[in-house]
């Protein structure tokens, strides 16, 4: 046969030859529409299930195929060629049923193309974990197939054809058609027996491994049907809060609260490491730490991934004690006067002065103002350390 002067999209769409035979088309037409039915490959344009199934239409049909290699889609007036209204697809849906059977387990070839929810498994584990690597035992439930070859029953939810359709009446006499896939068959048409099943994972978790951090188990999530590959298990890291440290990716924190004596005179503080090791950390007399400041200790944070030598810092943050009220007698701070440098400010003053306005500073701001008061600072400590206010501005 010539294919001059015939019309050949619809041979196109199939991907065929206009001389070509029957059972050509009908491969075609198999292949295809596995391809592209939506109900099996979700974000595939819908339209191209209608254009395969309307050019099988026609071209399976001998008179039908005839007109349309002498006249093209004009030739085919009368017959079902308005491809794409509203509810255009069930007729489409029952030739593809009629093709491959009610459920999708005709394809011929059992392929699992499709793959089944996956499921999140959240793992509380300890800082500690994280630090020094661990493989955890999970024991889980899932959901298995009984037996894999077993055909299986009918839904009765869906007729066995995999989709539910649902009416909307959406006024004015009209209402809206519309499918979609059964729930209680996942949209195989089919149920198959399952039963529980209790399995041990080994969870891996490396050194340096984060908060939040996904663990995937392929294909351990519920089976529900032999055609249908199972979903993953994730197991997803939670990170148990620490008593003395926190983490920000690859440094560990940590607050010490050292007394003003300490801030001045030097001090030696010991700190127990994730791995148990005690660090003592010094600081020598000579160098002042001053409230609020941060020191940083190099390579004492967390492992780094992939780099198992090295690892972040450990950032200390200094809390400074002060002594409280009347806790130094008058002696001892008419000697630290003498000791500590600057000199005492009230000497500078001229009491006479008619501007000047003597005010005690006895009452403390309460935490609300103490926030404000606060508020362009970084507000990094979990304990807040009560100063003595000094508004007192010298003029
Ligand atoms: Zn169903």
């Amino acid at each position: 046969m010539s294919s001059v002067g015939m019309h050949h999209e619809l041979y196109d769409i199939l991907g065929v030859e206009v001389d070509c035979d029957q059972t050509e088309i009908k491969k075609a037409y198999r292949r295809c529409a596995k391809q592209c039915h939506p109900d099996r490959n979700p974000g595939v344009d819908p339209d191209l299930f209608k254009k395969v199934s309307h050019a099988y239409e026609i071209l399976s049909d001998p008179q039908k195929r005839e007109k349309y290699d002498k006249y093209g889609e004009q030739g085919l007036h009368g017959t079902n060629n308005n491809m794409f209204t509203q509810d255009e697809q069930q007729p489409y849906d029952d030739l593809f049923s009629a093709f491959f059977g009610s459920s999708f387990d005709d394809f011929g070839e059992k392929t699992q193309n499709s793959k089944g929810e996956n499921i999140r498994h959240v793992l509380p584990v300890s800082l500690e974990d994280l630090y020094l690597g661990k493989v955890i035992n999970l024991s889980i439930e899932r959901t298995v197939l009984v037996d894999r070859k077993k055909k299986g029953r009918k839904c009765l939810e869906c007729d066995g054809k995999g989709f539910v359709t649902t009416n909307r009446y959406i006024g004015f006499g009209i209402s809206q058609r519309w499918k979609s896939k059964c729930k209680n068959c996942s949209g195989h048409g089919q149920l198959f027996r399952t039963k529980k099943e209790r399995k041990v994972l080994q969870v891996n978790i490396e050194r340096g491994m984060e908060d939040k951090e996904e663990i995937r188990f392929e294909g351990m999530a519920d089976e529900t049907s032999p055609f249908i590959k199972p979903g993953d298990l994730i197991v997803v890291l939670e990170q148990k809060q620490h008593s003395y440290f926190s983490r920000v990716k690859n440094n560990l924190y940590i607050e010490l609260s050292i007394s003003l004596s300490e801030a001045i005179g030097g001090f030696e503080l010991p700190v127990e490491t994730l791995d148990k090791r005690i660090l003592l950390i010094r600081n020598d007399q000579g160098t002042v730490i001053h409230p609020n400041m941060r020191k940083r200790i190099v390579n004492e944070g967390m492992p780094i991934r992939d780099k198992p030598t090295e690892r972040g810092d450990l950032v200390v943050r200094f809390t400074v004690v002060f002594p409280p009220d009347h806790s130094i007698s008058e002696e001892a701070c008419a000697r630290l006067r003498v000791l500590l440098p600057g000199i005492p400010r009230s000497s500078q003053v001229r009491v006479d002065s008619d501007r000047v306005v003597q005010v005690a500073i006895c009452k403390e701001l309460s935490s609300r103002q103490e926030d404000f008061a606060n508020s362009e600072q970084p507000t990094f400590s979990r304990k807040t350390q009560k100063t003595e206010d000094s508004f007192c501005v010298i003029l």
